[in-house]
């Protein structure tokens, strides 16, 4: 049950009432495949910042997997870009003692020079111990769903979310089991 037109862009938008917790449908939000325990968070902040709303949506084996494996690579890809930007910062202070004037600019563009070769080297590591297939799935579980906005309950009243879905089927199975309506296609 592969959703193969479920692209980068999620296009069906809903809106439902906002609640604590929401019934899921039974299968993959990316992929649809039978879902495991693992869970995939979506989240969207207010202008201001002060007011956050996560919703996860159950995901399958593969999804998570391919997902912890494109976590894991950006972490590595900082972890990288720290290391050289020390060794950066190191090379540049050593370098600028050794100079009779003084520049004091130097240690800190080799410690961005090394920073910025440090992630994308660290990035690349990671990422070439994928297999295209993750890297595919990682990217289709990124698009899959979207939180676009959200409205909490006022002290009377209710509030909502809008959620973007890029697997129509999906939209409408998660719309059928919370209530709520379509926004747009
Ligand atoms: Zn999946």
């Amino acid at each position: 049950m592969v959703n193969l037109k479920a692209g980068r862009q999620p296009k069906t938008r809903i809106q439902v009432e906002y609640f604590g917790s929401y019934n899921m449908p039974p299968g993959c939000v990316a992929c649809g495949n039978p879902v495991t325990p693992h869970q995939y968070e979506v989240g969207n902040s207010s202008w201001n910042n002060k007011q956050h709303v996560w919703l996860k949506f159950p995901i399958c084996d593969e999804c998570n997997q391919a997902n912890k494996a494109s976590i894991s690579a950006n972490r590595m890809g900082c972890l990288g870009g720290i290391l050289l930007a020390l060794v950066g910062g190191g090379f540049g202070s050593f370098v600028n003692s050794l100079l009779t004037n003084d520049l004091g600019w130097l240690p800190l563009l080799c410690a961005f020079l090394g920073f910025m070769a440090g992630m994308w080297l660290a990035r690349g590591m990671s990422k070439s111990s994928s297999t295209p297939e993750m890297r595919a799935a990682a990217a289709r579980l990124a698009g899959s769903v979207r939180m676009a906005g959200f409205k909490l309950p006022p002290l009377f009243g209710k509030g909502w979310i809008k959620l973007d879905f890029a697997n129509p089927d999906y939209a409408s199975q998660f719309m059928m089991m919370n209530g709520g309506k379509i926004v747009r296609f």
